[in-house]
C-alpha cells in the first residue's frame, strides 16, 4: 500500500510503524454541590500543569533550540489567560459541574473561536489551547500519557502531535513522523528539520490496512499499521506499508546514498583538501548572490571561486546603484571572515537578458554584444561595479575576474579604468585593497595568448561552460545538441593543461570555476594538470573533497 502526502522534510526513512495512541480524554459531565472545591481543584491542576510545562520548556531548550521551546512559554502563559480561567470557574459556580467538564467545553469554545479568526497565528492558537486543556484534564483525572512502547527505532504515525507530546518523545527512537494533519510550519515539521529526519503531513492513513501480503510481514491477513513495515519517502511525500522486496532494496539503496551523503559532511568538514601523497587544491564555491554564502559556509567552501555578480542586475528593475552593489559585495566579503571572495564583473548578453539595459536583438548572441564588451563600451556601468568592489574590499579579501576576455589589449583597458577608480577613492578618502585582478578563460582565444594575459594578471579562471561552447561550436543553450556536447573533449582538456602551464610560467594561479570542476571523473586528472583551485556548487565542495583524499598521485 502507498499512501501520497506532503513531505515537510526530506530522506528515507525505513522501519516499523507505530501508531502514536493519544491519551483519550473521556470527560462526562458530572454534578458537584463543593462548588468552591472543584474550583481550587482546578487551579492545583492549572498550576501543575503549569510546572510540567516548565519542564518541558526546559528539555526542549536543550533539544530543538530557545526559538522551537518558545511555545512551552505560550502555553503556560495561555493557561494564566484571564478569560480562560473565568469561563472555567465561571462554569464550575454557575452550572455546578465537574472541574473536568468546564475545562474540556471552555477548551473546545476556545479552540473554535480561534479557529474562525481570520489571521495565520490565532488560527494555529486553536491546537494550543485544547493542547493544554487536555494536560489540565489528564491531571485532574490522574491519567498518564500516551506514547509509544518498545526500544526499536520507529517511524512515528500521528494524527498531529502536539508540542507537549513530542517534547516528551524520546527522540533517538523516532525514524520519521507522518501525520494525517499538521502544516509545513508545524512544530512536528520544525521537529523534524531540527531532527534531520524525513517526514510526512497530510498523509490519509487508515486504522486498519489492506491486506499485507508482501515478504517484509510474510501472511496476507489484514493488520494494522501498528507494527507493520515501512518506507518514508521524504523526497516524493510517499509512504510505503509493507512494501514488495524489489521496492524495499531500492529504498535501502537510496538510504544508503543518502547515508554516504551525511557521512561525507560529518567526516569531511573542517578537513584538508589533500591527496594522499600530499598535494593541495582549494576547492571553492560558485555563488549567485549573498544568500548563497551560508550554504557556501554550510559545505565548508575555502572560499567563493565565482561570485556571478550579474545577478544582482538580473534580479533588479533598474541599474543597481553603487550603494546596492556594495552592500552586496560587502554582506559576502564580511560573511565569508577573510577567505577569498573572487567576484566575476557583469557578465550579461547572450542568454542573460536584462530588459533595462535596452540592448538590440542579435542574430548570434553568444557571439555577440556580452560581458566585458558591454562594460569596456559603457564605461559608466562597469565604473560604478568596480567602485562598489573596490569599497567593499576593505571588509575582506576580494579578488577580481573578468569575462569573456579575448586580448590583452581588453585586459590592459580594464587595468586603466581600475586605476581611475582607486585614484578617485583615494581622492574622496574612501578606504580599499589591492583586489588581485583574474580572468576568465572561456574563449579559444584566451587559451592561445594565455602566455601573454599571464603577464598581466594574477589569475586564471577557467569558464570550461562556455570554453566549450566556442571550442566545439555547439551552442550550450540547445538540447538537440546536448548528445555532442562533450566537455571530455581532447580539444579542451589540451587547452586546459595548457592555460595552467602558462599560468605557471608567469606566476598566476589558475583553476576552473565551469560545470567541469565538479566532475568527479576528472578530479584526479585536474590534480595531475597541476591545477590549484576548483570552483562548485557548493552541494559539489565534499564530494569534490573525497576524491582529492582518495587520489594519489605518485602512482
Ligand atoms: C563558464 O562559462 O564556464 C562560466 C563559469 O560562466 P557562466 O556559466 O556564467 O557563463
Ligand atoms: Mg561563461
Amino acid at each position: 500500500m502507498v499512501l501520497e502526502g506532503k513531505s515537510v522534510f526530506g530522506g528515507i526513512a525505513v522501519g516499523r510503524l507505530s501508531v502514536y495512541h493519544k491519551k483519550d480524554n473521556q470527560v462526562k459531565r458530572m454534578k458537584v454541590t463543593d462548588t468552591d472545591a472543584e474550583t481550587a481543584r482546578f487551579m492545583t491542576a492549572k498550576e501543575q500543569a503549569k510546572e510540567q510545562l516548565a519542564t518541558f520548556y526546559e528539555k526542549a531548550l536543550k533539544e530543538i533550540g530557545e526559538v522551537n521551546a518558545m511555545i512551552f512559554e505560550v502555553h503556560q502563559m495561555m493557561l494564566d489567560d484571564p478569560d480562560y480561567i473565568e469561563s472555567i470557574t465561571n462554569m464550575i459556580a454557575t452550572q455546578e459541574v465537574n472541574a473536568e467538564f468546564a475545562v474540556a467545553t471552555t477548551g473546545d469554545n476556545f479552540s473554535q473561536m480561534f479557529a474562525a479568526m481570520d489571521d495565520d497565528y490565532m488560527r494555529e492558537r486553536a491546537a494550543d489551547v485544547k493542547d493544554i486543556s487536555n494536560r489540565v484534564i489528564s491531571i485532574l483525572q490522574g491519567a498518564t500519557h500516551g506514547g509509544m512502547t518498545g526500544d526499536e527505532p520507529v517511524i512515528l504515525l500521528a494524527d498531529d502531535l502536539a508540542p507537549s507530546e513530542t517534547v516528551q518523545l524520546d527522540k533517538s527512537k523516532v525514524l520519521s513522523f507522518v501525520t494525517r494533519h499538521g502544516s509545513t510550519n508545524s512544530h512536528t515539521a520544525i521537529l523534524a528539520r531540527t531532527m534531520n529526519i524525513p517526514a510526512l503531513i497530510g498523509v490519509d492513513f487508515p486504522e486498519v490496512a489492506e491486506p499485507a501480503g508482501s515478504a517484509a510481514v510474510g501472511d496476507s491477513q489484514p493488520v494494522t499499521l501498528d507494527g507493520a513495515f515501512g518506507i518514508v519517502d521524504g523526497y516524493t511525500g510517499r509512504l510505503y506499508v509493507n512494501p514488495d522486496e524489489a521496492t524495499l532494496a531500492s529504498y535501502q539503496a537510496k538510504k544508503e546514498e543518502d547515508e554516504q551523503k551525511k557521512r561525507l559532511l560529518q567526516e569531511l568538514k573542517g578537513k584538508e583538501n589533500i591527496t594522499l601523497d600530499g598535494r593541495k587544491i582549494n576547492i571553492y564555491a560558485n555563488i549567485g548572490g549573498v544568500a548563497d554564502v551560508a550554504n557556501a559556509l554550510a559545505n565548508d567552501a575555502g572560499g567563493i571561486g565565482l561570485f556571478r555578480s550579474e545577478f544582482l542586475y538580473l534580479e533588479s528593475e533598474d541599474y543597481p546603484t553603487e550603494e546596492a552593489q556594495f552592500s552586496a559585495y560587502k554582506a559576502v566579503a564580511e560573511n565569508m571572515a577573510g577567505k577569498k571572495v573572487i567576484i566575476r564583473t557583469l557578465d550579461i548578453g547572450a542568454d542573460k537578458q536584462v530588459g533595462y539595459f535596452g540592448l538590440e536583438k542579435e542574430e548570434n548572441p553568444a557571439m555577440g554584444y556580452r560581458a566585458i564588451r558591454i562594460c569596456l563600451d559603457r564605461k559608466d556601468i562597469f565604473k560604478t561595479q568596480l567602485r562598489a568592489i573596490y569599497r567593499a574590499s576593505y571588509y575582506g579579501t576580494i579578488s577580481i575576474m573578468f569575462p569573456m576576455i579575448i586580448s590583452v589589449s581588453e585586459v590592459k583597458q580594464i587595468k586603466q579604468i581600475i586605476a581611475e577608480v582607486k585614484a578617485e577613492l583615494t581622492e574622496a578618502g574612501i578606504p580599499y585593497k589591492d583586489c588581485e585582478i583574474g580572468v576568465m578563460i572561456e574563449t579559444p582565444a584566451a587559451v592561445m595568448i594565455s602566455d601573454l594575459l599571464a603577464k598581466e594578471v594574477d589569475f586564471f579562471s577557467i569558464g570550461t561552460n562556455d570554453l566549450t561552447q566556442y571550442t566545439l561550436a555547439i551552442d550550450r543553450q540547445n538540447p538537440k545538441l546536448d548528445s555532442i556536447y562533450d566537455a571530455h573533449h581532447e580539444a579542451v582538456l589540451r587547452m586546459l593543461q595548457m592555460v595552467v602551464d602558462n599560468g605557471h610560467k608567469e606566476g598566476c594561479w589558475v583553476g576552473i570555476c565551469g560545470e567541469l570542476g565538479a566532475d568527479l571523473t576528472l578530479t584526479e586528472q585536474f590534480l595531475r594538470m597541476g591545477f590549484d583551485e576548483l570552483s562548485v556548487s557548493p552541494s559539489m565542495i565534499l564530494k569534490v573533497r573525497d576524491k582529492v583524499r582518495n587520489a594519489d598521485l605518485s602512482k
